[in-house]
């Protein structure tokens, strides 16, 4: 599908958006913030109105009747900024908090609306991970550095007044200090440089990627007697890496870097030069008292410009992460979503049709479905078959929505399945796939989700009806035991029958089916053609069916090929038509005999 280009807003305006109320938390945090900031730059001034009265009396310190003033309202300043601070931070980071439930929960809302082949393409892990990391991950953004940033504006501009209101040349040679601080720190991040970072960062992704693929196939690695140096991707990404890292420290941060700490801690070395230089000067016009206060002042304040600098470097690195996190969260928003008709209709009866049917999937040029029509009249069993690759699973997809066609529809009941409220869908069919998932909880409330208001006995009725009662008694507390848990784990074949006890509970009139017993031993299968038969009884089934023995009896066979439905009809009447089905049956006849003769042998 294409999607359309659109103007992304950027990484505030979209964290506000997610925010929603929360935003005005967010100003009202960085306001407290910022004039927290203020309150922190009073001290400063104290200290240069407490050197100032201290020289002018000198020695005769006792005179100076107005510092222990001073030293209060510098305290009282310095508490007022901390109370301040820490307001601002609770309003942030309540805001930050809820930003972050409202991101979890618009993206959750968002998965549900989305068609469940989604999840095919996209592992669930993933799609959590995406979720959840990016929540966190602006976090930070929005609890502590937008407080910071408002916090540094403030700074710098008190900073700015402050350095020239006292001794603009002495003020003038700390902003010199801070200037090539800064340009050495923008230098490393910013311009050809940025490439360089850029590139740095896909390696280093490129390598955690890499790790992790080597750690899962360590199985592989043990299993062929393989060595460390078969994983090539693994050892290019790790020499990628270094080398860009190298490269990138050793070479674009090394001058720089060295620039920018001589400059942000050594400020006080530009400072003494100039003031020397103005010594003299400050002698001859009779105020030394004024322009020794003024350097102490300006070497004490000097030692904020780093914090500045500090602050504005977090407070960048905290936006890229935000906006990086932003941009993943972006894809799984951007997945496309199951439209829902405005006024849905209800299936009149338990058939299902596909008309004309057409799908093919994303990315690909072949069409898994072409034309495909067939009806499977309430009541009466259909069975899929054909060639693997023939279009089988596509179509019972079809049904659920786990993809919506290109051309034609399927329809339940009568009803378009687009048009039918997926709510009603779900309740009017059940589904039982191959990888039908158990959930991590106890093997009751499994079968339980298909119908939560069941009750306990409902849900006993229906494993006893899906053969499950010998897979109860072998478990330690029985339907309450936890799967997975204390080593609790199910074989293939009996997941399956957890699974149709799932769907003979739900009790849905149609009935979608992939009898798959793929995973199932012979005492298995047989308990399993049990529970089918248990769940098929009176209801429309819908049945891809793998081995031509269970199908012979179905009111109606579909012989689905290179998506296309090529034959329909009985197996007998199939079997005289003498198309692909009459030789995939005398196949199957050839394959029985000679496992028989074999079997005699
Ligand atoms: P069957 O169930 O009969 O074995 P499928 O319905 O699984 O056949 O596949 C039909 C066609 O669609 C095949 O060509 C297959 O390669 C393709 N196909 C199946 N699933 C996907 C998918 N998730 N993405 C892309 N192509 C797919």
């Amino acid at each position: 599908m294409p999607v359309k280009e659109e103007k992304r807003p950027g990484t505030l305006s979209t964290l506000m958006r997610y925010a929603g109320g929360f935003k005005w938390l967010t100003i009202v945090g960085c306001t407290l913030s910022a004039l927290a900031m203020a309150a922190n730059m009073v001290p400063y001034v104290c200290i240069w109105l407490v050197a100032r009265d201290l020289i002018a009396v000198a020695p005769n310190w006792a005179e100076a009747s107005d510092i222990a003033l001073y030293g209060w309202m510098a305290f009282g300043f310095a508490v007022l900024g901390i109370v301040l601070y820490f307001a601002g931070l609770m309003c942030t980071h309540l805001a930050a908090f809820r930003t972050a439930v409202n991101i979890r929960k618009q993206g959750m809302a968002h998965l549900m609306k989305t068609p469940l082949g989604y999840f095919d393409s996209h592992a669930s892990g993933l799609l959590r991970r995406r979720i959840d990391g990016a929540a966190a991950e602006t976090e930070t953004l929005l609890a502590h550095n937008l407080a910071d940033i408002s916090g540094t504006v403030v700074m710098f501009i008190a900073t700015i007044v402050l350095l020239f209101v006292f001794d603009w040349r002495m003020g003038a040679a700390v902003l010199v200090a801070a200037v090539i601080s800064a340009g050495a720190m923008f230098s490393m991040m910013g311009g050809k440089n940025a490439g360089v970072m850029r590139e740095y960062q896909t390696a280093l992704d490129e390598l955690s990627k890499a790790g992790t693929e080597y750690v899962r196939g360590i199985p592989v690695v043990k299993v062929f007697q393989q060595t460390v140096y078969s994983f090539k991707a693994f050892k290019a990404a790790i020499d990628n890496y270094s080398e860009r890292a190298s490269y990138y420290e050793g070479t674009v941060c090394k001058v720089p870097q060295a620039v920018n700490l001589t400059f942000t801690e050594g400020t006080f070395a530009l400072l003494v030069p100039v003031a020397l230089f103005l010594a003299p000067g400050a002698l001859e016009s009779g105020d030394f008292a004024g322009f020794v206060a003024n350097f102490a002042f300006y070497a004490v304040f000097s030692a904020i410009i780093s914090t500045a600098l500090a602050k504005v470097m977090f407070a960048a690195s905290g936006m890229m992460l935000a906006s990086d996190a932003l941009s993943r969260i972006n894809e799984v928003m951007s997945a496309p979503t199951l439209a829902v008709a405005d006024k849905p209709q209800v299936p009149s009866d338990n058939s299902i049709k596909f008309r004309n049917v057409d799908f093919s999937y994303e990315n690909s040029a072949i069409k898994a479905l072409d034309d495909v029509s067939f009806t499977v009249p309430a009541g009466s069993t259909a069975a899929l078959v054909g060639p693997s690759g023939g279009g089988k699973t596509t179509a019972a997809s079809l049904i659920p929505r786990f993809w919506d066609t290109n051309a034609g529809a399927v329809l339940v009941g009568g009803v378009d399945v687009r048009d039918i409220d997926p709510h009603v869908l779900m309740d009017h069919v059940a589904f039982v796939f191959q990888n039908n998932r158990l959930f991590k909880t106890s093997i009751s409330e499994n079968v339980r989700a298909a119908r939560p208001e069941a009750t306990r006995e409902e849900a006993l009725a229906a494993l006893a009806a899906a053969q499950c009662d010998d897979i109860i008694a072998k478990l330690p507390d029985g339907v309450d035991t936890v799967i997975g848990s204390e080593g609790t784990h199910l074989s293939g074949g009996e997941q399956q029958r957890i699974a149709l006890a799932r769907a003979i509970l739900k009790d849905a009139p149609i009935v979608v089916l992939d009898e798959a017993t793929a995973f199932a031993d012979p005492e298995n299968e047989a308990l399993i053609q049990k529970a089918f038969a248990h769940l098929t009884q009176g209801r429309t089934v819908l049945m891809i069916a793998h081995r031509l023995s269970t199908v012979v009896g179905a009111d109606q066979i579909i012989v689905l090929d290179s998506g296309k439905a090529v034959d329909r009809g009985t197996h007998d009447e199939l079997v005289a038509a003498g198309g692909l089905y009459a030789r995939m049956w005398e196949d199957y006849q050839k394959a029985v005999q000679w496992k028989i003769a074999k079997g005699v042998a």
